[in-house]
């Protein structure tokens, strides 16, 4: 019977999951789907490694199937489905691991609650994260399950990296630079010397751009710094976040505009970025298509604020060998890659104009001083690996 470890991932109202199994060690999808509309219209997917659907069901519109529901929905159909296959572990996608989680680690109660005190750290994804994993403790407490990290492969950066110039009695109270998207760019930092030697042992810049969009620069794969910092707020513009901000903005809207904290938290993370500037969409896909000027202003945002941290992430590496396009924007907006390799031409970036139309891994030119690379990210994989490497199984988990 071949060991499976599930992989959740857990949102406010829907959670996607995927079971991988391993063979010539390397994981395989066994199965992979999601659950969402937990409190409105629940619905339930679950697809084979090749995509058919091998299980679907709908509630009724109203149905507040909730979390517990929906997990307890997934629980059956694991069973149903693991004939050939043991559960040894799910492993979870946790957003923040504070400064005292540098690694991925198996929870217990203590470590529950050890986690729970980082909800006010992200507090619109840390309470969701967290809940199957209490659910499963009480519900399966034999089942080993491992948290890991979007907060961990950050830690490797140096302090002033992630400070902020704060009084120290702030500093102290865990006020600082986190960065985010960890388990996105350690896939890619473990995948980079299948690609490109010089950019896996140099100095490069990552850009994770979907929905959520940060930058990371790493030394010989390391983190260095990177564009996100206390919250998944700062940075670039995304989907619906605003990214840095000038504290002043901050107070102007308390004070002028009556603001408190729950309408500003609404406004920075729901109503900026793409969607808020364009009026439009938080959808690139849609801007893209749009000849309206508002949907061409939203793109120009982004790319510009992309190219001046280029700029800043270039400087906290001391110079420039490869950028590496991922995530849904970075895998497949050709022009927004195009744009952004012709701003950083300045760095050393010669793009490679038919190479990157035709979806190429590499898309600089021979002579460019700078690579230039899209390599598809996998954040569930990191997740599989990291928790049989934590329960001590064959830790040798490759990449599919
Ligand atoms: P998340 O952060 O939710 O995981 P994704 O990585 O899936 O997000 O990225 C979603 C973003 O990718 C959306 O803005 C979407 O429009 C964009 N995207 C997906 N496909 C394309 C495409 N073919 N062209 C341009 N943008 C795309």
């Amino acid at each position: 019977m071949a060991d499976a470890i599930a992989v959740l991932n857990a949102g406010s109202s829907s959670f996607k999951f995927s079971l991988f199994a391993q063979a010539d060690g390397r994981p395989f999808v066994v199965a992979r789907g999601q659950a969402e509309s937990l409190y409105t219209s629940p619905h339930f997917i679950a697809k084979d490694g090749s995509g058919a659907v091998i299980d679907e069901k709908s509630w009724n519109a109203g149905t507040k199937l909730g979390h517990d529901g929906a997990l307890d929905h997934l629980v059956a159909f694991l069973r149903r489905r693991l004939a050939e296959h043991r559960l040894i572990g799910v492993g979870h996608r946790v957003v923040h691991g504070g400064s005292a989680y540098t690694d991925p680690v198996r929870v217990d109660e203590s470590v529950l609650a050890a986690l729970e005190k980082y909800v006010p750290l992200a507090p619109l994804h840390q309470p969701h994260n967290l809940a199957p994993i209490r659910t499963l403790l009480q519900r399966l407490p034999e089942l080993p399950q491992v948290a890991c990290f979007d907060t961990s492969f950050h830690r490797s950066q140096p302090a002033v990296a992630q400070a902020f110039a704060l009084p120290t009695e702030i500093t102290d109270r865990g006020v600082l630079r986190y960065g985010f998207h960890g388990l996105s760019y350690e896939y890619i930092a473990r995948v980079l010397p299948d690609y490109s030697a010089a950019a896996a042992r140099g100095r490069t810049i990552v850009l994770h751009l979907g929905n959520g969009a940060s930058m990371c620069a790493m030394a010989a794969g390391r983190s260095v710094a990177s564009t996100m910092g206390f919250t998944a707020a700062d940075g670039l513009p995304m989907g619906t976040r605003c990214g840095n901000l000038d504290p002043g903005v901050v107070l102007y809207l308390m004070d002028e505009l009556a603001m408190d904290a729950r309408a500003i938290e609404k406004l920075i993370y729901q109503q900026s970025g793409l969607l808020g500037v364009s009026g439009i969409s938080s959808d690139m896909r849609t801007l893209e298509a749009s000849d309206d000027p508002r949907a061409r202003r939203a793109i120009d945002l982004f790319a510009y604020r992309i190219g001046r941290e280029l700029g800043s992430l270039a400087a906290a590496l001391g110079g420039l060998d490869a950028i590496v396009f991922t995530a849904g924007i970075g895998e497949n907006s050709r022009a927004l890659r195009e744009r952004v390799c012709r701003d950083a031409e300045w760095l050393g970036v010669q793009v490679d104009v038919e190479a990157n139309q035709r979806g190429s891994a590499c898309i600089s030119t021979p002579q460019s001083r700078v690579s230039a690379w899209v390599i598809p990210t996998n954040e569930e994989i990191t997740i599989a690996r990291q928790t049989r490497e934590i329960l001590g199984a064959r830790a040798d988990t490759g990449h599919a």
